[in-house]
């Protein structure tokens, strides 16, 4: 039967169009290019060891409106856990650590407590920094045109303060380095992560991988309301009527499929490609230019406990971020997963020297590590990660309409005014399912 709806792209923003739309009664049809649903977020069973592996960690957010809201719709919600309070460990070489707990007053206030309290970050930056969050609070137009560099250093934040928050901060959210970052999008994360309380930056894991807590559940809500979901479909033109009307998408296979309306999820580079150009938005010369960003991640199994923190960010190291497997057993092998964002230099490196430079790092920040024995290394290098936003190219990002009026577009490349993230992707499903009508 012919579907109401044809979402196209079965990552986090395809399912939150497919799944919004299906909740208000919509038939819809998903198709998917490739043999896994998720995108960026996806995970699957290693036959080897049986273990769920995602194609790197991800990590949400209580401030995550879309996607929670996305996640309860499906009941993938289950599958996150939240910290109890916020907390954010830092690790310094020789195995020091301190935490970050931006939380124990509401707002602002919560904030710079936080910073007084965080060892390393400077007293001197605090007044800075103070004067910073309220320009984000209050989206001030000194943020439009600056990197997040340029916008910290006019208010005092140095090297020091730098390492000890900001950076860390920037490339876990924005997945670039301050000089590129736009301080629009840092902000962004400022105003709705830490500075709207509430528990707002509680981080939320997806224990079970997170095909349980995103595109299974999603999946099983779609069919359960009448909805397809079609794997291995490539689509590769879009038909417009006279009227400029969708009509209907062509995969590869030959295969066409008509439908009253299209929601595109895909990422920017094939959207520029796909739209037609008589809908194209006056943008869509300029999708390109948004350029990707990697992250590198390594997976080590050791043949016993480190003393790794479920997570811990890495202070001056290439590696950024560690995270402890799930099934730590008392004394037995453990999991470790090594996050490098903007991998830039790490992505054009052979699997060797990355493993090496993981190994040695862990031994050089947990010196449990260093009698520890590898028995297991893979690593994953995703090169198109996030889009590369800067603060020149952020006005190529699209909104959800095109010049076909049934024509949607969603993904977290889009005008969300968010960095490209599992929110930014659900919030522009939600957003595409809304300008159908
Ligand atoms: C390693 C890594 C770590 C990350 N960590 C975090 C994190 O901790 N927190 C966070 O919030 N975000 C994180 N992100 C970002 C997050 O994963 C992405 O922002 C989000 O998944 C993007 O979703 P999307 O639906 O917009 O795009 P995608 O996930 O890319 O989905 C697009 C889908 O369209 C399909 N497709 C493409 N072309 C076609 C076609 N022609 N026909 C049919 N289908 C097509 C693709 O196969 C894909 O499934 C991370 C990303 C990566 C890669």
């Amino acid at each position: 039967m012919r579907p109401d709806v044809l979402v196209v792209g079965g990552g986090c923003a395809g399912l939150s169009a497919a799944t919004a739309l299906a909740e208000r009664g919509a038939r819809v049809r998903l198709l998917e290019a490739r043999a896994v649903l998720g995108g960026r977020a996806r995970s699957w069973t290693d036959p080897r060891t049986g273990e769920v592996e995602d194609n790197g960690r991800h990590l949400v957010m209580a401030c995550y409106e879309s996607f929670l809201r996305m996640a309860r719709r499906t009941g993938g919600a289950d599958a996150l856990r939240f910290q109890p309070r916020a907390e954010v460990v830092l690790l310094r070489e020789g195995g020091g650590r301190t935490a970050f707990r931006p939380e124990e007053m509401p707002g602002r206030a919560g904030l710079l407590s936080g910073l007084v309290r965080l060892r390393g970050f400077p007293l001197r930056a605090v007044p800075g920094a103070g004067a910073a969050l309220r320009e984000a609070r209050e989206e001030c137009a000194a943020l439009d045109g600056s990197s997040a560099a340029a916008w910290l250093s006019r208010h005092g934040q140095d090297a020091a303060a730098r390492e000890a928050l900001w950076d860390p901060l920037v490339l876990a959210t924005v997945n670039l380095s301050p000089e590129t970052a736009p301080a629009r999008l840092v902000a962004s994360v400022l105003r709705r992560a830490l500075l709207a309380g509430e528990g707002g930056s509680r981080i939320g894991f997806a224990d079970r991988g997170l095909d349980a807590a995103i595109a299974g559940p999603a999946e099983i809500h779609l069919r359960g309301r009448g909805g397809e979901v079609l794997r291995r479909r490539k689509v590769e033109s879009i038909e417009l009527d006279g009227r400029g009307r969708f009509v209907a998408a062509r995969c590869r296979s030959g295969e066409r499929h008509e439908a009253g309306a299209l929601v595109l999820a895909v990422p920017h580079r094939e959207a520029g490609a796909l739209v037609p150009p008589s809908a194209a938005p006056p943008t869509a010369p300029a999708w390109r230019d948004l350029g990707e960003s990697p992250i590198v991640s390594v997976r080590l199994r050791l043949d016993r406990p480190t003393g790794a923190p479920e997570m811990a960010g890495l202070v001056r190291s290439p590696v950024h971020w560690v995270f402890r497997g799930r099934e730590r057993g008392a004394g037995g092998p453990e999991r470790l997963a090594l996050v490098t964002s903007a991998a830039d230099g790490l992505a054009g490196r052979g699997r060797d020297e990355i493993v090496a430079l993981a190994v040695s790092e862990i031994r050089r920040f947990l010196p449990l590590a260093r009698g520890a024995r590898v028995v297991g290394a893979l690593v994953l290098k995703e090169r198109r990660a996030t889009p590369r936003f800067t603060p020149e190219n952020l006005a190529a990002r699209p909104g959800p309409g095109t010049g076909s009026p049934n024509l949607v577009l969603a993904g977290d490349w889009t005008d969300t005014g968010l960095p490209a993230t599992l929110e930014g992707a659900a919030l522009s499903g939600e957003r595409a399912a809304a300008a159908l009508g």
